[in-house]
């Protein structure tokens, strides 16, 4: 089974001082970590695997 890969996730890109910046779609890869861009400004995001981080995903999608 494929099981979570493929997994997506949809987080915000906040930067300090200015608040809101874009939307970054974040996928799961291979390892557990989370990889993705800014839709704005195109910012690459990586993400460690991070149990709360997951907990907000699981929410989100429930
Ligand atoms: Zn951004």
């Amino acid at each position: 089974m494929q099981g979570q890969l493929g997994t997506v996730a949809v987080t915000i890109h906040r930067i300090p001082k200015k608040e809101y910046c874009g939307v970054v779609v974040l996928s799961r890869l291979a390892d557990g970590s989370w990889a993705g861009k800014c839709s704005k400004c195109g910012a690459d995001f990586q993400m460690d695997q991070d149990a709360r981080f997951e907990g907000q995903v699981r929410a989100m999608r429930n």
